[in-house]
Order: structure tokens, then sequence, then C-alpha cells
């Protein structure tokens, strides 16, 4: 379906949306949800999942008001990360401005007394991160009488993360009786476990396999010396084309690191990562949303989720070690229909990671040869950053 009307979403909410027509898991999702039902969405962030279940519930409020008491909610998102929750919790404001709609964000990092204080009078939404949440819950903070919906959003990161066992036990206090939707970009074993024991006769929506790149990505692979990195990562930068760019790092400590380099270089930049305060986190999102700062340097804790608009590049300074991780991190770029350029700097040491990820996804990098610090390829090199064999063989068999 190409309009939001035809998924069942009343005028009040078309009315406030700027966007022109549903993406697919928007198409695929919305009607069902609002009927009702358990949803198990298989989607990338960028691809609107968070429309997808947000516009259901915000009419179900619209159509059906409810009384809350002190420190009931209705609706429960759970999120991997502070900066995901506070994201969810901005989009909601914006598809319900002006609808009286309350909601809450429940995250770590920061003093939980605003966050109570606006539980205290009942939430439409409680948005949370698995540890604040069961903080709340232990403290006896929050009422989960009138929950009628979970959504777990990013399951396979909570998984990453490793809080599986703070969800489940989150689950556990819930009423058995709710509406239960969960959102995973990839589906582990033990993701598929949870959803299988939480969701009743889902819907199954699937958008793109967790191997796939945005078609509106250009990559491009650089070979380059250890020693030639960060000059090849300044020229990069100061290229008139690399408007906003989120630069990827493998460590924490690295990123200060790299941000001196490039300050140094005249480079406007700002860091995100896990030794910075929640404070500095959010300032970090907002310079760099707002085009106060021209680069955002970065660990993987930015790799899902932020969604940052008009990013022109992503720069893979470190190659992940979870090939999976490279389709998260180039995901930030070419957002919601724009196009953009992936840039993944390789030293020799990472050869083997370049060869996981690209198995992972069925093809080699374009290798840019013609810049002034390329590599010369040992014939070890070539070997690694050609085509693996299995995936050529699949090429080959297709074409036959
Ligand atoms: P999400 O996958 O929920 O993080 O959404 C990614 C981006 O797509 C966000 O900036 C949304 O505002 C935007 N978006 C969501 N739905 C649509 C739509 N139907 N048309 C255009 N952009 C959209």
């Amino acid at each position: 379906m190409n309009n939001f009307r035809d998924l069942g979403l009343c005028e009040e909410i078309v009315n406030q949306l700027t966007y022109k027509a549903p993406t697919a898991i928007q198409s695929g999702c919305i009607s069902h949800l609002l009927n009702g039902k358990d949803l198990l969405g298989i989607a990338q962030t960028g691809t609107g999942k968070t429309a997808a279940f947000a516009l259901p519930l915000v009419q179900k409020i619209l159509k059906e008001k409810i009384n809350l008491s002190s420190n009931e909610v209705r609706f429960l998102i759970i999120a991997p990360t502070r900066e995901l929750a506070t994201q969810i919790d901005q989009n909601i404001s914006s598809y319900s401005a002006g609808c009286g709609i309350t909601s809450t964000v429940a995250i770590g990092g920061v003093s939980k007394e605003e966050q109570l204080k606006k539980l205290s009078k009942g939430s439409d939404f409680l948005i949370a991160t698995p540890g604040r949440l069961l903080d709340f819950i232990r403290g006896g903070e929050v009422s989960f009488s009138k929950l009628s919906a979970l959504v777990l959003d990013e399951a396979d990161m909570m998984l990453d993360y490793g809080f599986l066992d703070d969800v489940n036990e989150i689950i556990s206090q819930l009423p058995s009786e709710r509406q239960t939707i969960l959102f995973s970009a990839t589906m582990p074993k033990a993701i598929a476990d949870l959803a299988k024991s939480i969701l009743r006769n889902p819907i199954r929506v699937e958008i793109e396999p967790e191997s796939t790149v945005a078609k509106r990505v250009l990559e491009k692979l650089y070979y380059v010396s250890a020693e030639n990195k960060n000059y090849l990562l300044c020229s990069l930068l100061n290229s008139s084309k690399a408007k906003r760019v989120i630069v990827f790092c493998k460590a924490k400590y690295s990123v200060p690191i790299i941000v001196d380099i490039l300050e140094k270089s005249g480079i406007s930049c700002t860091e995100i990562h896990s030794n910075r305060s929640q404070r500095e986190r959010d300032q970090a999102i907002l310079d760099f949303s707002e085009g106060n700062v021209k680069v955002l340097v970065a660990t993987d804790i930015a790799a899902r989720g932020i969604d940052v608009s008009d990013v022109t590049h992503v720069v893979n300074y470190n190659l992940p070690e979870d090939s999976s991780y490279y389709v998260h991190r180039v995901g930030r770029t070419a957002r919601a229909g724009r196009d953009g350029v992936a840039i993944s700097l390789c030293v020799e040491k990472e050869l083997p990671l370049l060869r996981n990820i690209q198995k992972k996804i069925s093809r080699n990098i374009p290798l840019v040869e013609n810049h002034p610090f390329h590599e010369a390829l040992t014939s070890a090199s070539v070997e690694a950053i050609k085509a693996p064999k299995s995936f050529n063989r699949r090429k080959r068999a297709r074409r036959k």
C-alpha cells in the first residue's frame, strides 16, 4: 500500500506526518499492529521501523483514552542504548504533537529524579534501557497493571550488549495479556528463541536481510600502510564532498587520539564512546546533528540506531571485528532515500577482517588505488582483497 490512510491510520495522525508514503516495513506492519496482532519485524535501522510500531500505538491512545494513575504506563518500549531510547521518544513526540500524549524516557547515566517525577503522573509511553528500567521495577517505582503493549527494539543488539537476562527479568514482571512487538536486524538463535517464547501467533515482516548494504551507499576500500592512515583520513575528511561524517574506531581509547589529530588538522569534530558521560554523549550528538561540527568520531556504540539525517560519509578507520557491524555502520549514511559514501581504510593486519566482511556481504568492496597513500599490494593482500572463492563460484553459477 502506498498511502498511510489505506493502512488504517486516522486523519489526525496522517495530517501530522511529513512523510509522503509509507516505507516497506510500515506497509507491512501498521495495519496488523492496529488490529492488535503480535509482530516479529526483521529490519535494519533506517527502514522507518520506529514509525512502523509507534504510529499504531499513538493511534490507540487517540482512539481510546484511559486514565493512568501514578507510575502506571500503557506502552513499554525497551531499547538497547540511551541514544536510541531518546531518539524513539523524539519521534513519538513528533508523531503526536498537540495530542496530549505523555512519554517518559528512563535511561542510565542521568539523574533518576526527573524521570520519576514524570512517571509519577502516569505515562502513555515509557521508553527505557534495560538497566534503568530494572532499577525502577526493583524499587517499585513503575506499575504495569495497565500495560497493553511491549516493544523490544533492536533485540539482537540487546543480546550483543549482554542485556538478555535483564530483558527476561523485565518481561517476567509484565502482564501476560498484552500485545508484543519485537524488532531485530538479525535473527541469531537466542533472539529467535526469545521471540518464540514471548510472541503469540506473530505476523512476521522481514524487510532487508542482515547482509545487505542499502543500494544508495557507494562503498570504497582504501588499502594503506599503518603509518599513512592518519594522513589519508585527514585528506579524505578535507574533501568538500565530505560534509557530515562519522568515523568509526575499534577502541574507545583511540577515539580521543583521532579527535586530537583531526582538530590539529583544522577539522571540527566531536566524539561519542562509553567513557563519556551521558551529558557529553548527548551534546556530541546534538553538535553533530546541528552541524556545529563536521565529524563525529565514534565507537560501535553509534553503529546502530542513531539517526542523524544527511550523514554524507561513514569512514571505517578500523574495520569492525564483527562483520555484521560493517552493515550497521554503513547504514548510518544513505538514510531516508539519500545517497551516501562508505569508506573503509584497511591496513595489512586487518586483511582477515576484510575477508570476513566481504564474505558477509557476498561481494568485494571496490578498491580505490588512485590516491597518494595507496599501499602497493603484496600477493597475500591481493588474495585477501579479491572476492572469496566461494562467492565467485556462486556468481559463476548464477551466470550459467
Ligand atoms: P528508523 O528506521 O525508524 O530509524 O527511521 C529512519 C529515518 O527514516 C528517520 O529519519 C525517519 O524520520 C525516516 N522515515 C520514517 N518513515 C519514513 C517515511 N515513510 N518516509 C520518509 N522517511 C521516513
